[in-house]
């Protein structure tokens, strides 16, 4: 049955914001939880996946210089907060029998294995999801940079951006009341309109290896399932 899934590799981007929760700060773990479950239903239908985690729950570089900061420095610190992230979620996919690996863009080889492409890609081909962690390595970038970049190097046959949006609308949605929401635009047109919804160098990255975006809201109900196994259209799609 797996020839009939629409993806057999995906890299999922979920942004650390959705992971704190009503708490609006840190880990909400029954959220946590809700998602990994239906992560471990996806592993178990035989798609290969990879995950890039977010880490705006804890802390974004963008705030270092309120505190007085290197913005260098405050990166550093954010990609450390993804760490924290993606080993909550080693934790809970586990917990659902879903045998995982983290591998660190920032060698940190106590609580993980340091990021390896080809090792990456067995872990895949052996039905484990792999969680990458600490973003790219470098200060100055994103995780969405880090989820397109992670999405090439593994030869992901698409990106899935999930977060609490419902897509990416022609304009701000929480400042125009009368925002659409676009179905489906090309690379050029999202680069170009400046979105926001990430940023250029993610978008580009992505046009230059032909893999599609996907960005829906993962706070609805069965999102990755309905996208991923049952082929459902919903978010918008960039391609
Ligand atoms: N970050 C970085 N380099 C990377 C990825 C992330 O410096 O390659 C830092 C950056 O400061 C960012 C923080 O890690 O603000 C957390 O990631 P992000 O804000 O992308 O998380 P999200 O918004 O998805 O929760």
């Amino acid at each position: 049955e797996v020839g009939m899934l629409p993806y057999k590799r995906v890299l999922i981007k979920l942004s650390g914001e959705v992971l704190a929760g009503a708490k609006g700060f840190g880990l909400d773990m029954d959220v946590v939880l809700r998602i990994c479950k239906d992560m471990a239903e996806l592993a178990k239908a035989g798609i290969e996946i990879a995950i890039v985690v977010g880490g705006g729950n804890i802390f974004r570089g963008v705030n270092a210089e309120k505190l007085n900061l290197d913005r260098a420095q405050g990166d550093y610190m954010g990609m450390l907060a993804t760490v924290i992230n993606s080993l909550a979620l080693q934790s809970a996919l586990e917990k659902l029998g879903v045998p995982t690996r983290v591998q660190t863009a920032i060698e940190m080889k106590a609580i993980a294995e340091p990021f390896i492409r080809r090792r990456a890609l067995r872990h895949l081909e052996k039905g484990r999801v792999v969680i990458f962690a600490a973003g790219t390595g470098s200060p100055y970038f994103s995780t969405d940079t880090a989820a397109a970049l992670r999405a090439a190097e593994i030869g992901a046959e698409c990106l899935l951006k999930v977060t609490k949006v419902d897509g990416i609308y022609d304009k701000d949605p929480s400042l125009n009341a009368d925002a659409k929401l676009l179905k489906e635009l090309t690379y050029e047109e999202a680069i170009k309109e400046q979105l926001k919804v990430m940023d250029a160098a993610a978008f580009s990255l992505c046009m230059e290896n032909n893999i599609p975006i996907i960005v829906a809201n993962i706070l609805k109900e069965s999102t990755l399932t309905k996208i991923l196994l049952e082929g459902k259209k919903i978010g918008t799609i960039v391609h």
